[in-house]
């Protein structure tokens, strides 16, 4: 059976190892970092867990497909805990409201900030709906073809779902201009790198995905994800070596033959997939005459997702009145997501979300003690941010913000802290620019077939997971990136 080589132990990257290892591929994968996970990566240090990347777990049912597709069953491997509420939303003005699954919960919470929108609330979650079963038809599929995306059919649906308008337009169209409920339901493209005020509607299939099918955690954490994954590759006979950084993909008259370490190491394959950010791939580990698929140019055109400054806090205390999961809105929100996507300068009042896991799970501190996770997202790399001087900063304003919004003498509880900076993505996983959530953001022009291939046009034998190829950003889109690339594997090595 082939020999299989893939680049990263990000969550992609594990995903296919499983399900080609189960299909009898011979695999190797190999990571830079001293720990798999990549973006989804986590700190353990002084008795507290902390997720360092994704805290949010949505469409559970796409992670339980990877498992059903090598014989396995997540619920019976991982306790999982469904969130209520899903969020709590904090405005400007000291107000809040919790977001939950349950319909007859969420009206009522509208109808706290506005009589009467309870019924808009539906019609929303309704069109909502719609978009996601048209969007996923994009999303669960390879592409070979314009025509694969472009047929009179989907265009017809795209019309007659209004997908094709703008994201935050339509959404504050629904609750009739009012700005509190437009950014509660409209934040979620946030999670794609891509501002509201700039994404298409289709994205809020994402808020329906969010609401209408359930917030799940795992105990232990997001990490607990990635460890049963590589338990489960072990028992497969995957072999995972870690600080192992590839240097070069080794390619001959258009073929791969597998890749070249920065020891100086080779390792033999027929087959590499790189889940490293395609930019990146395509950048440093492809030699200059192997590369045709995208030219440097034509990388510098692409454009790229946003990026983000995160606290990490342990607290040497307990809280009752926060929700595991919150959001807060700038009072200019739109100022606050110009400046990260168009200005790319730093934001004077910067929204964030709050992650306080322990709620859940009490396990991942000491006893008595909370986690707590503070996520800013914030221009990437090519803004040219001085970090050393701006992290300061931005730390202050989100210590300022919390100490408002769930414990004025926070600071005086800090007992453990950490940071991360756009720079730590850059060194860490090699994200270009410094980038999030993932390399490339999700407009149009790159999204479904006008995202990357997850299969290269001129070199037989190289293919790509994760992120950077379709359908894209988040952890659910790239387990079904695994399931894509196994199916074209499949399909041309078996
Ligand atoms: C702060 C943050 C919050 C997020 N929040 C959420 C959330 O709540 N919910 C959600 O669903 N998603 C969230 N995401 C997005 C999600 O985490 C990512 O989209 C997803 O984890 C990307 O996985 P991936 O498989 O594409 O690869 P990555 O995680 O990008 O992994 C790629 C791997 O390749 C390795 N690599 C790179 N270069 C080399 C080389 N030369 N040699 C060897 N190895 C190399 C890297 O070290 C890395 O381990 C978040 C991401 C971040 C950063």
């Amino acid at each position: 059976m082939s020999k299989v080589i893939i680049i990263g132990a990000g969550m992609g990257g594990l995903a296919t190892a499983l399900r080609l290892a189960y299909q009898g591929f011979e695999i190797t994968v190999v990571e830079k970092q001293s720990r798999p996970g990549g973006r989804s990566n986590v700190l353990m240090e002084n008795g507290f867990r902390m997720d360092m990347g994704p805290t949010i777990l949505v469409m559970k049912d796409v992670f339980e497909d990877t498992y059903r597709a090598i014989g396995k069953d997540l619920n019976e491997r991982i306790d999982f805990v469904q969130l209520d509420p899903n969020y709590r939303v904090y405005f400007h003005d000291d107000t809040y409201i919790d977001l939950y699954s349950n319909m007859a919960k969420l009206a009522r919470e509208v109808e706290k900030v506005e009589r009467g929108s309870a019924e808009r609330l539906f019609d929303f979650i309704g069109t909502s709906a719609k978009k996601y079963e048209l969007g996923m038809k994009f999303v669960d599929r390879n592409y070979d073809r314009i025509t694969d995306l472009a047929n009179p059919q989907a265009l017809a649906e795209l019309v007659s779902t209004k997908s094709h308008q703008n994201l935050y337009r339509q959404v504050s169209g629904f609750f009739r201009g009012n700005d509190k409920l437009a950014k509660a339901f409209s934040f979620h493209s946030m999670f794609l790198g891509l501002s509201p005020f700039d994404a298409l509607a289709m994205y809020s299939l994402i808020t329906y995905a969010d609401l209408a099918l359930g917030m799940w955690f795992p105990k232990g954490g997001i990490y607990r994800l990635i460890e049963d994954m590589v338990t489960l590759a072990g028992e497969m006979g995957v072999t995972i070596r870690t600080n192992a950084p590839v240097k070069e993909i080794r390619i001959h008259k258009g073929k791969v033959l597998g890749v070249e370490l920065e020891n100086g190491e080779q390792i033999d394959a027929e087959i590499v997939i790189s889940n490293a950010d395609l930019p990146y791939t395509y950048q440093k580990l492809i030699n200059g005459n192997a590369v045709r698929d995208y030219s440097e140019q034509k990388l510098d055109r692409m454009s790229y997702a946003c990026s983000g400054y995160i606290l990490y806090l342990g607290v040497d205390r307990t809280y009752s009145h926060v929700q595991h999961q919150s959001l807060y809105f700038s009072e200019d929100y739109k100022a606050n997501l110009d400046a990260i996507f168009k200005s790319k300068t730093l934001p004077k009042d910067p929204s964030f979300h709050l992650s306080i896991p322990t709620v859940t799970d009490p396990d991942l501190a000491p006893e008595g003690h909370s986690g707590i996770y503070v996520l800013a997202p914030m221009p990437n790399l090519s803004a040219g941010i001085n970090w050393e001087e701006a992290a300061p900063i931005v730390r202050e304003q989100l210590l300022d913000q919390l100490e408002r919004i769930i414990d004025p003498s926070l600071r005086s509880h800090i007992v453990w802290q950490r940071e991360y900076r756009p720079t730590d993505w850059e060194n860490d996983v090699n994200a270009v620019l410094g980038t999030a959530f993932g390399s490339l953001s999700h407009g149009f022009l790159q999204s479904s077939y006008f995202r990357p291939n997850n299969k290269s046009q001129h070199t037989q034998g190289l293919y790509f997971v994760g992120q950077s190829t379709y359908p894209g950003i988040g952890m659910p889109m790239v387990h079904i990136s695994a399931k894509l690339v196994t199916e074209r594997i499949l399909d041309e090595w078996h």
